[in-house]
């Protein structure tokens, strides 16, 4: 084996390792970029006079309602845990178009902690 063929393997590894750790580095943020919930989409309908919210899953484009929030009923495991939704006007105007709201795949990014958990959907 010559110096260049040495040389020529060394540099082969080299690459390995690279594209290894940045596949691995990818990985890790994809993950914390796109975590993705089974859950039902719930509406939570204003009620002003009353001073409280009506929960409402809606089977058709909900936008129809006066502007309202969302939380998701993680429908995985049965632990009660809900999600508040947040996102752009967009990405929750997609979300609000859906005829069905049970158990779908919502996609986000999910932060808080066992008392509070928020998806921002993207
Ligand atoms: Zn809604």
């Amino acid at each position: 084996m010559n110096i260049n063929t040495k040389y020529s393997y060394l540099v082969i590894c080299l690459i390995f390792v690279g594209l290894a750790l940045t596949s691995i580095t990818n990985a890790a943020e994809d993950k914390h970029q796109n975590d993705i919930i089974t859950g039902t989409l719930i509406c939570l309908v204003p009620d002003y006079d009353a001073g409280n919210v009506k929960p409402v899953i809606a089977n058709e484009n909900c936008s129809g309602h006066a502007p309202h929030g969302h939380v998701v009923l993680d429908t995985r495991e049965k632990v009660g845990n809900v999600y508040a939704v947040k996102g752009s006007p967009e990405a929750l105007k997609r979300l609000q178009s859906l005829n069905n709201k049970v158990n779908i795949k919502i996609a986000g990014k999910i932060s808080g902690n066992q008392d509070a958990w928020v998806i921002t959907v993207n």
